[in-house]
């Protein structure tokens, strides 16, 4: 897999956005946010990010150092997507891979992160 053009949103569809991604890239994390959502993310460059719609639909929610604005749909509640900060200070964007059409996460292999000692 490399980098692949892909739309997704939440369950509602009221957000929806496009992204390129490489899907070869992805992670798992136990923090106490992921876990329970049971995200499988990948982060990319917020150009490689267009939102379509739901601007006005997102509720902003952040927790521990408030790095990622955490954005779920005011209307089903999915978080499909997540904006934040890299380490060089350039706007990232991770990505609710499960949120993406026509993926088969079954064929993931998300690498583990230990976001829960960060
Ligand atoms: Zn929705």
């Amino acid at each position: 897999m490399a980098e692949q053009h892909y739309t997704g949103g939440c369950q509602c569809g009221k957000v929806r956005y496009e992204v390129t991604a490489d899907l070869d890239r992805t992670m798992s994390c136990n923090c106490s946010r992921c876990a329970k959502l049971g995200w499988i993310l990948t982060f990319v460059p917020a150009q490689r990010f267009t939102l379509l719609a739901g601007e006005d639909e997102l509720t902003d929610y952040l927790f521990n150092k408030h790095a990622i604005h955490h954005l779920f749909c005011s209307t089903c509640g999915i978080e499909s997507f997540a904006r934040g900060t890299g380490p060089d200070g350039s706007q990232m964007v991770a990505v609710n891979v499960r949120c993406l059409d026509e993926v088969d996460v079954g064929a993931l292999k998300p690498m583990p992160v230990d976001g829960k000692s960060l």
